[in-house]
């Protein structure tokens, strides 16, 4: 199998060769002799646990008399065609430049895993330095010095976790992944071949499909999906693999590869403990959730019946107040058009950003109207907040003292995104840092 690449992008200067040959070391590909290629160490292969892998400097690729912001444009260009996964170098001491910020761009729009870390983090003292680098993104940014050799083995540690064999993952980024999880004879089998069977559902073979699972793909409203379905190994399977713990494993690998989980109920026997610790592990593992109440035709029902349910579940799943709640027959397939649509708003919400500007506007409106209490006499301050990653979407609000920012503030921090951005059926960090 080929090795996967990393490729290193970063304006001039700020150490990306430096960082190439740490983590090449002796070896170095020569390759003086291609055209347009000026210094001849740009090719090499690394090696960081158990992996090895091909690293490109892409500073090191010559475009020519290109003007300086094409030429890096360029370059991030290569990377992206080339990497599977980007190293992308900032600069600790001189802060956030415009380049960087246009590379931000271009390797944003790409998709591609994007490890950023900043260099000439010489010491710890300068560690504070990092954090307007968070305004570029790609979430936490690692610190490093290419100088003294520090920090670099967090950062391989996260690029080598991006690597495409460690994702473990068949599908493109923007395919969504969901499964069904639940107890046994809710009827998970039953609704994906109700899903799979829907008008307008266009399914696919999917070629490699795991151990764990079954995984089925389509395609509905211009949308690539996949089921991941552990539910029907389960029937297939042996008896030993029909035990509790197997299905609990397999339902816990099926979140960690999904985007979207549905947490299926069955509406006539009502929730059990069970539902709640299955349901508590998706939302721990930041997936996007709907509460699926199945076998909504066997329920003896008034008016009241569905409410009163719902409010059932919000009592017991307190965790899960933002999940939506569906209502549905897989046998009769009873309402089962309205699922395939709340799949596809709560995903999009998952990976959902918003604009630093709009959301400064409502968090700092909500503060001055609600300041945190004070504490023993000092008082939580809020400057500014920037969202920092999507799936689930996190969010940094720096603020004088991380420690005062207590749980009930944070839940209303929260509750005041929600509130003016539709974030419906997604869990949301937040994450309270230090303003330097
Ligand atoms: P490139 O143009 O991005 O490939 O950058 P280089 O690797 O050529 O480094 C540019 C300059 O920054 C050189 O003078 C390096 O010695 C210096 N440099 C690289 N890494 C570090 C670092 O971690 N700390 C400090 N203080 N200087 C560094
Ligand atoms: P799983 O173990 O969660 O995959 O559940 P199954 O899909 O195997 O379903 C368990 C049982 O519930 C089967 O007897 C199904 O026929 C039945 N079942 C599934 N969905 C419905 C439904 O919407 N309504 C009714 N009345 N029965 C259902």
């Amino acid at each position: 199998m080929a090795l996967p690449t990393v490729a290193i992008v970063g304006r001039p200067n700020v150490g990306k060769s430096t960082i190439f040959n740490r983590i090449v070391g002796e070896r170095v590909s020569i390759v003086e002799d291609e055209p347009g290629v000026t210094r001849d160490r740009i090719y090499g292969t690394g090696e960081w646990l158990t992996n090895q892998f091909h690293v490109i400097d892409t500073g090191g690729i010559d475009i020519g008399d290109a003007p300086f912001l094409d030429e890096i444009r360029q370059q991030a260009e290569i990377a992206i065609e080339e990497a599977d996964v980007i190293i992308f170098i900032v600069n600790g001491r001189e802060g956030v430049t415009s380049a960087d910020e246009e590379v931000a761009k271009i390797l944003f729009r790409s998709k591609k895993p994007v490890v950023l870390a900043v260099n000439k983090v010489d010491n710890p003292e300068m560690r504070a330095d990092i954090y307007e680098f968070y305004s570029l993104g790609f979430g936490d940014p690692f610190p490093i010095s290419g100088s003294h050799g520090l920090g670099l083995g967090d950062m391989l540690d996260e690029a080598v976790r991006q690597f495409p064999e460690n994702k473990g993952e068949l599908y493109e980024d923007d395919v969504v992944k969901f499964c069904l999880i639940g107890r046994p004879n809710v009827g998970k089998s039953s609704l994906v071949n109700a899903l799979l069977g829907e008008d307008r559902v266009i399914v696919s073979s999917v070629a490699g499909t795991t151990r764990d699972a079954i995984d089925s793909a389509y395609r509905y409203n211009g949308q690539d999906y996949v089921i991941i379905d552990t539910a029907g190994m389960r029937k297939k399977g042996k008896v030993y693999e029909k035990t509790e713990k197997y299905s609990v494993l397999r339902a816990l690998k099926a979140i960690e590869r999904s985007d979207v989980v549905l947490v299926v109920l069955d509406g006539e026997e009502g929730i059990r403990e069970q539902d709640k610790r299955i349901a508590g592990y998706a939302h721990d593992a930041g997936r996007a959730i709907i509460v699926v109440v199945n076998k909504w035709d066997a329920v003896e029902k008034d008016d009241k019946t569905m409410k009163k349910f719902e409010q059932d579940i919000r009592d017991q799943f307190q965790f899960l107040d933002y999940a939506p709640i569906v209502f549905l027959s897989a046998k009769t397939r009873q309402r089962l058009g309205t699922l395939l649509p709340a799949i596809q708003t709560v995903s999009e919400n998952h990976s959902m950003r918003v604009q630093s500007s709009i959301l400064n506007e409502v968090i700092l409106d909500a503060v001055s109207m609600n300041p945190a209490p004070s504490d023993k006499g000092r008082k939580l301050k809020v400057y500014y907040a920037t969202q920092v990653a999507v799936k689930p979407p996190a969010f940094v609000v720096f603020v004088n003292e991380p420690e005062l920012m207590h749980f009930s503030y944070e839940r209303f921090l929260q509750n005041t995104i929600r509130q003016a951005f539709t974030f419906e059926g997604t869990p949301l960090k937040i994450i309270a840092r230090k303003r330097k």
